[in-house]
């Protein structure tokens, strides 16, 4: 069985990001103000292995707006909360190939928002979310859940929250619509803000790899020790990834580098090799479906020279 050591990834990861800093190409998300403003030339890597053991370079501790990889944490709270089953039927576990704002993701399906990794079945995973009825103690519950799998506290990047409350209304749009087709299950707007909130959460490539290892590892922090899901919830969480997290992307992505991953339109992207290791990068300019266009460039980098790939190959 196949394993992957930091002596593997100490040279690899600096390799990474030295062929992949001066890549050209994508800009930063500009539909929220605040997105726009972050240094185009960030760039991090970050490695997090089951024993434990974090690989970097780069800029890995500096705090970016999480944005839709959030929608992979609360997917899980709602795993934990309710079960593989229960998301399955209340919200789904398909792919869209739209992108991820889109309206039509509601009305793709005639029971359900097809899957909690875009908009729509976000923000009624949000609205799943317990206790149902109560904004404060939901926040706490998603915010409790982000650190578990982090294996720190994520802070809420105020600026960011205010930019994004201020501009979505596609968004509350959606929020309402599932209203209509009955797909939501707390109040829309509650929903709808901590959708928003939580996006608007500040995560480091160091958090985010660590998360994914969690993901890797069966649900068990590797640097926390601490068994944060159910290991039957593991392959859920990587399939829906695998699924959409690249959105009208997701196939191409795939199909180029064999590694399930969900990004965010901050720049981060999470990726997960189960059994092997969880791994992210984050760099603002993003390509035209909102994927970091040098987040991309090394985990597949990485990939490649590691033989990893989740269909086999090897
Ligand atoms: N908060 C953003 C939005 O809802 C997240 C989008 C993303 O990261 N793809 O538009």
């Amino acid at each position: 069985k196949k394993t992957i050591t930091s002596n593997d990834l100490k040279n690899l990861v600096n390799e990474a990001h030295a062929q992949v800093k001066d890549l050209k190409g994508g800009k930063n998300a500009n539909y929220i103000p605040f997105l726009d403003k972050i240094d185009s030339n960030l760039f991090g890597i970050s490695v997090c292995l089951p024993s434990g053991e974090v690989i970097e370079a780069g800029d890995t501790n500096y705090v970016f707006g999480i944005e839709s990889v959030s929608k992979v944490y609360t997917a899980i709270l709602v795993l934990r909360q309710y079960g593989a089953q229960a998301v399955l039927d209340k919200i789904g576990a398909d792919a869209t190939g739209l992108p991820f704002n889109s309206i039509m993701a509601i009305l793709l399906e005639n029971d359900h928002p097809s899957t909690p990794l875009v908009n729509a079945g976000a923000i009624s995973a949000d609205s799943m979310v317990k206790p149902v009825g109560n904004s404060e103690a939901k926040w706490k519950a998603i915010t409790d859940n982000m650190r578990e799998l982090s294996g720190s506290d994520l802070k809420l990047l105020d600026e960011l929250y205010k930019s994004e409350s201020e501009t979505n209304f596609n968004n509350r749009s959606i929020a309402w619509l599932l209203k209509n087709f009955n797909r939501i299950y707390d109040d829309p707007d509650m929903s709808l803000d901590l959708y928003t909130r939580q996006c608007s959460m500040g995560v480091t490539a160091k958090q985010l790899s660590i998360a994914a290892c969690t993901i890797a590892n069966n649900g068990l922090n590797p640097v926390t020790k601490q068994q944060v899901f159910d290991p039957s919830l593991s392959p859920k969480i990587t399939s829906l990834i695998a699924t959409v997290g690249f959105y009208e992307h997701t196939g191409d992505w795939l199909y180029t580098s064999g590694v399930p991953a969900k990004s965010g339109v901050g720049g981060g992207v999470l990726g997960v090799v189960p059994g092997l290791f969880g791994i992210a990068a984050f760099a603002p300019p993003l390509d035209e479906a909102g994927n970091s266009v040098k987040a991309q460039a090394a985990i597949k980098y990485i990939a490649q020279k590691l033989n990893v790939n989740v269909f086999g190959g090897d």
